[in-house]
């Protein structure tokens, strides 16, 4: 993989070196195809007559017309950063071995594939599984280009099996379940006795049910401590809770020991402002 994003690195600076002439922008010229994946890296030459805030006017060396409705555009800065944008192809004039293409910059909410919403990820409602705007695959082949950046947002506990989000309790230690029962237990200091909390409740307050020394106070006559647990599903009685899942998509019940730890990624894209292409320093 880091040959392909090296290779493409070199195309990029052969397309965009020396990208400063006067009326003139080189950019590297990337068609989208229909799956919105990357086509070829082509160098290509902007025409600054031609082009405005709205669109942009471009020629490459080509003999045929470019099967794509979009490209995206990249051109280098003078400190070096890549800037990208979305032109969606008007026409294309095909005059001898060069190619005039046309078109006007995408609308963000509409038709840009660089979007930065479809870039980060979000909960589908349906499947309850994180997804972008386009198929992690293709994000993937923008990143080996080296027009996409991908960086680390979370890391999250999904199910292993499906891969969509869980709920998660406070569980059964045997099948997970919520539906359980917990006793308070209390340990009177004094005496030692260890007993159901509600065997020292009385109308006047806590009172040692063995010893009977009244008005207890927590912390200083006696501790609460966690009983045995009761589940209403299995049945199962003692052992403490445990944190247990439980998968909204395939309604798998299981522990924390078997949750898919998963790194949950965003797509980052340097954008070019259509209105400083020209400019030697503004992009
Ligand atoms: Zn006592
Ligand atoms: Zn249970
Ligand atoms: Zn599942």
């Amino acid at each position: 993989m880091s040959t392909r994003v090296e290779s493409s690195s070199l195309l990029f600076e052969e397309c965009c070196q020396g990208s400063f002439e006067a009326e003139q922008r080189r950019l590297a010229f990337i068609p989208l195809l229909l799956d919105s994946s990357p086509g070829a890296l082509l160098p290509a030459t902007a025409i600054a007559s031609g082009s405005s805030a709205c669109g942009l006017e471009l020629e490459l060396v080509a003999k045929t017309r470019i099967e794509a409705f979009a490209a995206v555009i990249g051109c280098e800065n003078l400190l070096g950063r890549r800037l990208f944008a979305t032109l969606m192809i008007d026409s294309q004039t095909l005059m001898g071995e060069t190619l005039r293409i046309r078109g006007h910059w995408a609308n963000e909410d509409r038709d840009d594939v660089l979007a930065p919403e479809r870039l980060r990820p979000r909960v589908d409602p349906r499947s309850l599984r994180f997804v972008y705007g386009l198929p992690e695959d293709i994000l993937d082949r923008w990143c080996d280009l080296g027009v996409m950046r991908r960086y680390l947002v979370d890391r999250v506990m999904l199910c292993d099996r499906c891969q969509a989000i869980p709920s998660w309790r406070q569980g059964c230690h045997v099948c997970g379940s919520g539906r359980i029962t917990k006793e308070r237990l209390v340990h009177h200091f004094a005496c030692s006795h260890l007993d159901r909390a509600i065997e020292f409740e009385t109308a006047e307050g806590l009172q040692c049910p063995r010893c009977g020394v009244s008005n207890l106070v927590a912390d200083v006559d006696f501790e609460a401590i966690d009983g045995p647990v009761n589940c209403f599903d299995c049945r199962a009685t003692g052992g403490k809770t445990v944190m247990a899942a439980m998968c909204h998509g395939c309604h798998r019940r299981f522990g924390m020991e078997d949750a898919l730890e998963h790194s949950l990624n965003a797509y980052h894209v340097e954008r070019l402002d259509p209105l400083h292409l020209f400019e030697r320093t503004g992009v």
